[in-house]
């Protein structure tokens, strides 16, 4: 099996132990040698400041190749540079750009007065400052938002042509809805990549929430065996099982590209890229 290039999302730590819980995921994920890594963007643009700081001390104390989230929510155009001309002083030159969530109880998304409209719109404008390197997001399952699957579609077409080099999509249960999506995108016209966003599922009950909230469809024999696992005990068992074989299905397919939703938590995106040959490489300094 060819060894797939393999990439990391983590969240922005909000307390000490947090800081810790993520130091000790980079540091576990790290010998992996991934692609890049990436740090969210809080719904409603909450962990402004946060990301900035993580994606800063990751570029610089990690050696890592760091890409930072950025959202239209809750601030202007200027205020939205401001932000990406920050990441570029920090070294940081990869952004996965965003239209974003609302913030927690509000409707949908609303444009902020002076703010960007849409992701487009800040696709646009990243890509005229220059220099960076762009990535958006794409919905297998469809976007809750989008009139329909084709819709979905050309509207991460018009992303991708705004200045984008590629797509991370949102996780799905099933290889199945990947290969139909990448099957459209291409009808579509699309020739960037699309890598499968892939979810190791710690908790099935916090996994069902963002199924819920995203619009990834659970197909029934996935929540039924994960009810079963979780009354014997043997949930993280399950959760590797099927994310290794999704994965190794999605490599079997041509797909050469993994980007991992890790949640701060290293060791089933650890057994899985294990599993599916992404191992540590050796140095040879460590070895003379
Ligand atoms: P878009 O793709 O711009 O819009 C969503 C959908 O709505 C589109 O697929 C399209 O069908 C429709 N749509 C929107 N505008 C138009 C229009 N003008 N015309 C036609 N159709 C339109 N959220 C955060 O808050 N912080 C993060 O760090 C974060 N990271 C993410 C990382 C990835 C890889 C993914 C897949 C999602 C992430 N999200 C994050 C969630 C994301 O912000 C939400 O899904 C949000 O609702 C849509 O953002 P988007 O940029 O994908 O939107």
């Amino acid at each position: 099996m060819p060894r797939p290039e393999i990439s990391f999302e983590f969240f922005p730590p909000k307390n000490i132990e947090a800081t810790f819980r993520l130091w000790d995921t980079v540091n576990v994920l790290a010998p992996l040698s991934p692609r890049f890594v990436s740090v969210t963007y809080g719904a409603g643009g909450t962990t402004r400041d946060l990301t900035r700081d993580v994606v800063a001390t990751l570029t610089k104390h990690s050696g890592l190749r760091t890409a930072a989230h950025l959202t239209c929510v809750e601030a202007t155009k200027d205020e939205t540079l401001e932000i990406a001309r920050g990441f570029k002083a920090a070294g940081v030159r990869d952004i996965v750009a965003l239209r974003g969530d609302p913030p927690k109880g509000a409707a949908g998304f609303t444009q902020h007065p002076g703010g960007f409209a849409n992701s487009v719109e800040l696709i646009e404008a990243l890509s005229a400052e220059g220099n960076f390197d762009i990535r958006v997001g794409a919905y297998p399952d469809k976007h809750p938002e989008a009139a329909d699957a084709q819709a979905d579609i050309d509207w991460l077409k018009r992303k991708l042509d705004a200045g984008a080099s590629e797509a991370i999509t949102q996780f799905f249960f099933e290889t199945e809805t990947f290969l139909r999506f990448r099957d459209a995108c291409v009808k579509a016209g699309i020739d960037k990549p699309i890598v499968p966003g892939i979810f190791p599922v710690e908790n099935w009950k916090g996994a069902r929430r963002f199924a819920e909230g995203c619009g990834t469809k659970i197909p029934a024999w996935v929540c039924d065996a994960f009810e079963k696992a979780g009354r014997d005990g043997r949930s993280d068992l399950l959760a590797t099982a099927l994310c290794t074989e999704m994965c190794s299905d999605l490599i079997d397919e041509g797909v050469d590209k993994l980007h991992f939703y890790t949640l701060n938590r290293p060791e089933l995106t650890r057994d899985v890229c294990h599993a599916i040959g992404a191992t540590p490489e050796a140095r040879l300094e460590k070895v003379a």
